[in-house]
């Protein structure tokens, strides 16, 4: 479903219906933005709006005629990530709205967003930042993980989920702000270079190991 509703067309009891999904940074949607699509989709007599397990609001059921003028009313960007790249990183409230928070999830998510949206791979990498140990966002069990702790960030890198669950290894702790894009920065440069372009990134973390990873990005600069 998540990935059809990406695609815009849906097969349903033999016709085509659409969908469109704009893209959210974070989750996050305004009252006006929200009063827009609930706007749009009564006038185009959506079936529903659905909220996506990535975190995204999609008006579902619009007509094919329908779609161009929808956009136009919305006046929101599509959710162009699509496939081999990095779509949305997945954030908590961290300490903006959580108590438990211990560094600020959003904002350092919002940052990740804005400079790997759309950003091509050769295969997709997901991320999650937690705001605290707690980690609400599953930064355990995604590619890259960040968990905040009291004197900075957590990395974890190597989770997966799915059918064969697998917790990611931390490679550093107490990074700040200004190191951490850095280290981001050069993960991804090397497993984009390094890797056969078939293995996804845990893959890759597993063939090479974890500790020779390390040694790949230089891991002591930013330590
Ligand atoms: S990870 Fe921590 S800060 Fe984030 S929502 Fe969960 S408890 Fe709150």
């Amino acid at each position: 479903m998540q990935e059809l509703l990406e695609m815009g067309n849906i097969e349903e009891e033999g016709q085509t219906v659409y969908a469109v999904a704009p893209y959210l940074t974070q989750g996050i949607v305004t009252p006006e933005e929200l009063r827009r699509l609930a706007d749009v989709a009564e006038k185009y007599q959506a079936a529903a709006i659905k909220v996506t397990e990535a975190r995204k609001i999609a008006i579902v059921g619009l007509k094919e005629e329908d779609i161009d003028a929808a956009w136009q009313e919305l006046g929101m960007k599509p959710e162009v990530a699509i496939g081999l790249c990095i779509r949305n990183v997945k954030i908590c409230p961290g300490m903006a709205y959580c108590k438990m928070g211990l560094q600020d999830a959003i904002a350092v998510g919002t940052k990740l967003d804005e400079r790997y949206h759309e950003r091509e791979l050769l295969r997709e990498v997901k991320m999650g930042v937690s705001g605290c140990p707690n980690s609400c966002s599953d930064s355990r069990t995604r590619d890259i993980g960040l968990i905040g702790g009291r004197n900075g960030w957590m990395v974890y890198i190597g989770g997966k989920g799915g059918k064969t669950p697998k917790l990611g290894e931390r490679i550093a702790v107490n990074i700040k702000e200004d190191k951490l894009f850095e280290l981001m920065d050069q993960m991804l440069l090397v497993y984009s270079e390094q890797s056969d372009g078939k293995e996804i990134f845990e893959e890759y973390l597993s063939r090479v190991g974890v500790e020779a990873f390390k040694r790949q990005i230089d891991i002591t600069l930013f330590i």
